[in-house]
């Protein structure tokens, strides 16, 4: 197989062509045929985080070496199967969910494997997209690409889970019934403008400081479109928004989008914060209860599992391990739209692992699935994501995924680059 690797921090991918590995036990051999370039590839390409006042967080600082195969928006057709891989086979097309844990510990059994300690992330911590061939652990990562093309569903595993998620973080509650604030209109800004109108929410107001982006937020459906630079952008959006914002979501993540997200939200409000782009946040501890606000930061989210949660706590894991059983039984009865964050849900599905409680919460869990399914079909016509294909010998990538890095890295000083 060929792939491009990352072999030192800060340098160009190289071309690299090794054996192609064949599955053992439950693992299932992919061939590429989209993998996403994630704005967060940038930074493990630099190798480092900004955390404001000239200090950094390194990758090996968390403990990632290269080289690194990275691409974790990877949607692939399956060329061979393990022994123990039940439920899938050669020539079908899936999209990988990439946030693998090790399956073990607390974390991964709770449902949460992108927290584990022990990630196995494709693309991160394991071989990723970049590559004409992926290999994905088990098959109940695996997620029909149904009438969906390659190139339109690899950004679900990371673009579309993560602005879901940091939608059900703020709430349905709030979300269906408040405007909420938007920071950075790039892919996840955008992505995440979709999804609101298709999850039936008020609306919201984006803020960016580039014109273009504010253009297509508000073709996107935005309430209003704010430089967050202009001298009265604070009483701008709070005009647009008839108050203040509910919740606020920063794609961005810089000092100045942390300090406008939390400065703008009302008291009990939540800001989530999403974006890598760097800096820090200085806060006077005793507004935190007064203003009875939450901070909550997020990466991507987990898979959906059904279970019946009716006979309490330890039944229902009980019933999550069934569940995970099912599910790998019939990897196909799974959607796409099964990805989603657990948090936030009203307490009658308090945790959407466990969730199934009763038909009708199911139902329009489905029904809100689906519409972000069908928000993210639609979203990806605006969103143009970067997609490297092979050719039809499944050969060297069409288009060098870092081609653009240079342009990319300008793009930081944008708000919503990511
Ligand atoms: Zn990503
Ligand atoms: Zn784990």
């Amino acid at each position: 197989m060929k792939s491009h690797v990352l072999t030192a921090f800060g340098a160009p991918l190289r071309a690299i062509e090794a054996p192609t590995p064949q599955p053992q036990g439950s693992e299932v051999l992919l061939k590429t045929l989209a993998a996403g370039v994630c704005h967060s590839d940038l930074h493990l390409a630099d190798g480092y985080y900004d955390m404001g006042g000239g200090k950094r967080f390194t990758l090996a600082d968390r403990g990632i070496a290269v080289p690194i195969t990275m691409g974790h928006e990877i949607a692939g057709e399956i060329v061979a199967v393990g022994p123990d891989a039940k439920g899938v086979k050669p020539g079908e097309r899936y999209v990988a969910y990439p946030w693998i844990g090790c399956g073990e510990c607390a974390v991964c059994r709770d449902g949460q494997e992108q927290l584990c300690n022990d990630a196995r992330t494709l693309g991160i911590r394991r071989p990723g997209g970049y590559s004409t061939h992926v290999m994905v652990p088990h098959p109940r990562y695996l997620y029909p690409l149904g009438k969906l093309t390659p190139q339109q569903a690899a950004p679900y595993a990371c673009s579309g889970l993560t602005t879901y998620s940091a939608l059900r973080r703020v709430g349905e509650a709030v979300y269906r019934n408040r405007p909420i604030l938007i920071l950075g209109a790039g892919g996840l800004g955008l992505m995440c403008l979709k999804l609101l109108k298709a999850l039936s929410g008020k609306g919201a107001i984006v803020a960016d400081i580039d014109p273009k982006k504010r253009e297509a937020a508000l073709a996107a459906g935005a309430l209003a479109a704010i430089d967050p630079k202009a001298e009265n952008a604070g009483r701008a959006i709070r005009d647009a928004a008839k108050g203040l914002p509910a919740a606020v979501i920063d794609f961005v993540g810089s000092n100045e989008t942390a300090r406008l997200g939390t400065d703008i939200l009302p008291r009990g409000g939540k800001y989530v914060i999403v974006g890598l782009f760097g800096g820090d946040l200085t806060l006077a501890l005793p507004l935190l209860p007064i203003r009875s606000i939450t901070i909550e930061g997020m990466l991507v989210g987990t898979q959906i599992r059904r279970v019946s949660r009716s006979h309490g706590p330890g039944v229902a894991r009980q019933g999550r391990a069934d569940a995970a059983r099912r599910t790998e039984a019939r990897p196909r009865q799974r959607g796409l739209a099964g990805f989603a964050c657990r948090s936030n849900r009203r307490p009658r599905r308090a945790d959407a692992l466990i969730r199934g409680g009763s038909p009708a919460a199911q139902r329009e869990d489905d029904a809100a699935a689906d519409l972000a399914r069908q928000a993210i079909v639609a979203h990806i016509r605006h969103m143009q994501p970067v997609v490297r294909q092979h050719d039809r010998q499944g050969n060297a990538p069409l288009l060098d995924p870092f081609a653009h890095h240079g342009k990319a890295v300008d793009d930081r000083n944008v708000h919503g680059a990511r």
